[in-house]
C-alpha cells in the first residue's frame, strides 16, 4: 500500500457528481468508499430513451473521457437559438464560432450513471457501501458517518469526507450548513417529444414571460427533450392537457421552430429552487460538492456541469499523496467555489427576471441588447467560451 492510500475517502452520493468524484480520487491512489442509498435505478423513458437529459459541456466531457466514463448515447450539438415571446432579435450562436466540432452534448441520465457505476464495481481502489446517510460526527482527526441500512444502524469511519449527495444533502444537514435560497417560483416541466421537422443539432431555447422552454435535440433527429420552465399555476393545468392538447399548446410555445410537435412522452414536473450552502468546507475534513453545495435553474444547463467544474478544481489540490484533512489545505477552493457559484446563481436570477419583466421598456432595451450582443462576433465567443468550460480548458 502506498501513502496516499493510507487516507481514506468516503464520498456521500454517487450521482454523476459523487461517481465521477470517487473514480478521478481512486485513479490518483486514494482508498475510497461511495457510499449511496441503492444503485442507480433508470428513469422514466420514452420513444427509447430516459426522459431526464443534461446538456454537459466540452470540459465536463474531458472529465468524464479522463476517466473513461463517456456514454455512448451522447448527443452532439453544434447550434444554439434563443429568442423571446415578445422579441425581435434572436441570438444564434455556432461552433464553428468557436472553432470547434460541436457546442456540447445532451446525454441521457441513465446511460451516464450506468456508465459510471460499471467503473465504480471495476475499480480496486473503489467500495461500495449501501445506506442512508443519517448523521455525520467531526473531530479533528476523522469523520465517522452513521448509515440506516435498511433498518440497521452502521458506522464508517475516513480520513476525509466529501458530501455528493445532492440538494437535500444529509451531510450538509448534520453539520448544520445553513442554506439561503431563491425561490423561484416556477416549476420545471420534462418530457421527450417527437417533431415534425429534424432538430438540426440545435439546443432551442424560446423565453417565455411565464419561464424558458427549450427544446433540447437527441441522437434521434425528430426527438427532443423538453425542459419548460414555467409557473406553478400553468405547469398544474398542463400536467392535466390530454397528450393531444399538450402537443398543440407545445407547438405555439414553440412557435413551431420544429414544426409541429406530433407526440408526447408523458410529463414531470417539479418545483424548482435556487440555492447556496454558506461553505462549501464546513470542517477541514468535509467538502460539499455539486448539488449539495448549489443548485442552479436549469435554464442554463449547468448544474452538472458546474459539479465536474468542482471536482475539476478539486483535482488540481487532490494530487497523489496529499493529506487531504489539513489544515487551511481547502481555504482558497472553498471559497472560489463559493464566489463561482453565487456569481453564477445571481447571473440567472438576473437572466430570469429580464425575460419574464412585462415592461415594454425593459422588453425594447432587451432587444436592442440582443441586436447589439448578434453582431459582435468577440463577444458571442466569449460567452461560447464561458458557457462551455472552453475557457477552463484552455486556461
Ligand atoms: C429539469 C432539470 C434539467 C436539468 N438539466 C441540466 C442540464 O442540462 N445540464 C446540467 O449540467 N444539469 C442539469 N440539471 C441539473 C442536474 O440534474 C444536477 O445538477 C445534477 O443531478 C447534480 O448531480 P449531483 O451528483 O451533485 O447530485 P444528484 O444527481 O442529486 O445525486 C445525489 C446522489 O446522492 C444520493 N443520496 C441522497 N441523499 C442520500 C443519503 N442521505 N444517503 C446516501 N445517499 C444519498 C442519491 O441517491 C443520489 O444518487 C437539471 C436539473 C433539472 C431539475
Amino acid at each position: 500500500m502506498d501513502s496516499a492510500q493510507a487516507h481514506s475517502v468516503v464520498i456521500a452520493g454517487g450521482g454523476p457528481v459523487g461517481a465521477a468524484t470517487a473514480l478521478s480520487l481512486a485513479g490518483r491512489g486514494y482508498a475510497v468508499t461511495l457510499v449511496d442509498r441503492a444503485h442507480p435505478r433508470p428513469g422514466p423513458s420514452a420513444f427509447g430513451m430516459d426522459i431526464r437529459n443534461v446538456a454537459l459541456s466540452p470540459r465536463s466531457a474531458t472529465l468524464l473521457r479522463q476517466i473513461d466514463s463517456w456514454p455512448e448515447q451522447a448527443a452532439a450539438y453544434t447550434k444554439m437559438c434563443v429568442w423571446e415571446e415578445r422579441g425581435t432579435s434572436r441570438l444564434a450562436f455556432d461552433a464553428a464560432g468557436a472553432q470547434r466540432s460541436e457546442l456540447g452534448w445532451l446525454v441521457e441520465v441513465a446511460p451516464l450513471l450506468a456508465k459510471l457505476w460499471q467503473r465504480l464495481e471495476e475499480h480496486s481502489n473503489i467500495t461500495l457501501a449501501f445506506g442512508s446517510v443519517t448523521d455525520v460526527v467531526t473531530t479533528d482527526q476523522s469523520v465517522v458517518l452513521r448509515l440506516d441500512q435498511g433498518g440497521e444502524m452502521t458506522t464508517l469511519d475516513t480520513d476525509f469526507l466529501i458530501a455528493s449527495d445532492g440538494a437535500k444533502s444529509a451531510v450538509r444537514n448534520a453539520l448544520n450548513v445553513s442554506v439561503r435560497q431563491w425561490p423561484t417560483g416556477q416549476m420545471a416541466m420534462t418530457t421527450v417529444v417527437r417533431t415534425e421537422r429534424p432538430h438540426d443539432a440545435t439546443a432551442w431555447q424560446r423565453f417565455l414571460l411565464d419561464g424558458p422552454l427549450a427544446l433540447l435535440p437527441s441522437m434521434e433527429p425528430h426527438l427532443c427533450s423538453i425542459v419548460w420552465s414555467q409557473s406553478e399555476q400553468q405547469a398544474t393545468q398542463r400536467l392535466t392537457l390530454s397528450d393531444s392538447e399538450f402537443c398543440s399548446v407545445l407547438t405555439r410555445a414553440s412557435e413551431a421552430c420544429l414544426g409541429n410537435i406530433q407526440e408526447a412522452a408523458p410529463r414531470q414536473a417539479f418545483p424548482l429552487n435556487q440555492q447556496l450552502a454558506a461553505a462549501a468546507n464546513p470542517h477541514r475534513r468535509v467538502l460539499l460538492l455539486g448539488d449539495a453545495l448549489r443548485v442552479v435553474h436549469p435554464l442554463a444547463g449547468l448544474g452538472v456541469n458546474l459539479g465536474f467544474e468542482d471536482l475539476h478544481e478539486l483535482l488540481t489540490i487532490a494530487k497523489p499523496n496529499v493529506d487531504l484533512g489539513r489544515l487551511g489545505l481547502w481555504d482558497k477552493f472553498a471559497r472560489q467555489r463559493l464566489l463561482r457559484s453565487e456569481i453564477m446563481l445571481r447571473s440567472l436570477d438576473g437572466l430570469k427576471r429580464l425575460y419574464g419583466n412585462p415592461d415594454p421598456w425593459v422588453g425594447w432595451l432587451r432587444n436592442a441588447g440582443v441586436g447589439w450582443f448578434g453582431r459582435r462576433q468577440w463577444l458571442q465567443r466569449k460567452a461560447i467560451e464561458e458557457a462551455t468550460g472552453l475557457r477552463y480548458l484552455s486556461g
